[in-house]
């Protein structure tokens, strides 16, 4: 059932029908239709406060995205549409009053949508370098990133971190990083922390827009829900896209796959011997495979006091076995090629855990450790393996919830409301592309802000 508050919400009777009745209508999130735009920053107003980070690297950044900025603050009678708070510099507790003053100012002059990027310092691999009161100060950033994110959810506005290792950073970059955060491809994204490493090779400036052509992506359960979604996105960045589900969902990925201009491939994950399959496949048709999506996931929730066996079995072999059993096969056989992408579905669940949710929970869990390991492994061959945590988003597995679950999943969220199987999408399509070169073995949350876990 979707969202009634979100839908009449915003006719003009029932708004004030929903006023009375003391129930907050959620914003309406303005999202990205089609594919990835380049002049997202063109007559939108931008507002900068500088830091540490040379000046030159942020404005050409704006140039390149068709915008400029003003220092500080707007004149009274403006709204602006991006913040950008460079707290590289900060290094002491009295410094954090530069948030202050900069947030106060503007934080309640933020159009609708808005979007707030704050870019601070990774913690230090040898703290007593910085200082501990420079680290605490540094620290001190995320916490207030993610409060400025629950108060201004009800405009619609996201609130993201974005970490560096040093104040050296190269437009090539932060370029990739900040275009998909301004954009409207990261409506649902609020209340993260996207770390830079310095070590992912990015030759130049890489647009995000057609920067898929010539790739071979291959999504697992892909006929229906956040698997479809993604195979649609991946197709609009160029990527030509290998649907996958399991043989008795062959009807539906077909026609997913014919409507991209992609391939079906029948497999079903749980059996030991689709890693072979999937490998033959990719070696025969396409000599390998540029962007690996494991998003084939199931439920079966019980408490752990009346869960069968088989449940506990069978989700653990679906969502996270067959996973690291595919990827061995894979990268043993060459088959992942040089500035490979894999990312992996875990969930809001595997930070948090949940009720009845044990199986599924432990997977999702094991997941953000994989890709953390992983990542190192497959960094000398410039692969990366991240995974996209989801929040409550509206699909199938979702729409099986009791009534109540479900509405509380949605307002538990900044944003107050559920997120969509294209949101997730688009965040997966952001760490498949080039760009994302500097993010590896993370594990980046698409929940609007979710309370649960945060
Ligand atoms: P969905 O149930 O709508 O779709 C899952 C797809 O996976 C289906 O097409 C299904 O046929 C396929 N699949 C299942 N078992 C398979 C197998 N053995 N082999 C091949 N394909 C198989 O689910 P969704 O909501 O789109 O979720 C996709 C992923 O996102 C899952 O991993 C899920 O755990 C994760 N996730 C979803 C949510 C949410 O709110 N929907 C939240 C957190 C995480």
């Amino acid at each position: 059932m979707a969202d009634f508050i979100l839908e009449y919400g915003h006719k003009p009777g029932w708004k004030s029908v929903f006023n009375v009745l003391g129930i907050t209508v959620p914003p309406r999130l303005k999202r990205l239709k089609g594919s990835w735009k380049k002049q997202i920053l063109a007559g939108k107003k931008v507002v900068t406060a500088t830091g540490a980070i040379n000046a030159s690297v942020l404005s050409n950044i704006y140039d390149e995205l068709g915008g400029h900025a003003i220092i500080n603050s707007l004149p009274a009678e403006d709204r602006a549409d991006v913040l950008l708070f460079d707290a590289t510099g900060i290094e002491t507790v009295a410094q954090l009053k530069s948030l202050y003053d900069f947030f106060h100012a503007n934080a309640g002059k933020l159009a609708n949508n808005a979007r707030i990027v704050i870019i601070s310092l990774t913690p230090s691999p040898s703290p007593r370098e910085r200082g501990a009161e420079s680290e605490a100060a540094q620290q001190a950033i995320d916490g207030f990133s993610r409060s400025v994110a629950k108060e201004i959810g009800r405009k619609g506005a996201t609130v993201n971190l974005v970490r560096i290792e040093n104040k050296n950073v190269t437009e090539k970059q932060l370029f990739p990083v900040l275009h998909f955060l301004f954009s409207e491809a990261s409506a649902f994204v609020t209340a993260q922390v996207f770390r830079i490493n310095s070590s992912g090779t990015i030759p130049q400036i890489v647009p995000l827009e057609n920067s898929l052509a010539g790739k071979i992506a291959l999504v697992t359960g892909a006929a229906r829900g956040i698997g479809e979604a993604t195979a649609r996105k991946l197709a609009a960045e160029g990527a030509t896209v290998i649907v996958l589900d399991r043989p008795e969902d062959s009807e539906a990925g077909k026609k997913v796959a014919d409507s991209i201009n992609g391939k079906f491939l029948a497999a079903d994950m749980s059996k030991e011997e689709s890693a072979q399959l999937i490998n033959d496949y990719l070696k025969k048709e396409f000599n390998g495979v540029d962007i690996l999506i494991h998003n084939a996931g199931i439920t079966r929730d019980k408490t752990i006091a009346k869960m069968d066996e088989k449940y506990w079995d069978m989700v653990l072999n679906v969502n996270l076995q067959a996973l690291i059993r595919t990827n061995n096969l894979l990268l043993k056989s060459g088959t992942i090629r040089n500035n490979g992408r894999i990312v992996c579905l875990s969930s809001i669940s595997g930070f948090s855990g949940n009720f009845g949710q044990t199986n599924y929970a432990a997977t999702k869990a094991g997941i953000i450790g994989y890709v953390k390991a992983l990542a190192e492994e497959l960094a000398a061959n410039n692969i990366t393996a991240n995974a996209v945590a989801p929040g409550f988003i509206e699909t199938k597995m979702t729409a099986k919830m009791p009534l109540f679950t479900k509405m509380g999943g949605r307002r538990l969220s900044n944003l107050n409301q559920g997120g969509l199987a294209e949101d997730v999408a688009d965040m997966i399509t952001f760490l498949s592309s080039p760009g994302a070169a500097g993010i590896n073995g993370q594990t980046l949350r698409v929940c609007g802000g979710s309370y649960i876990g945060a």
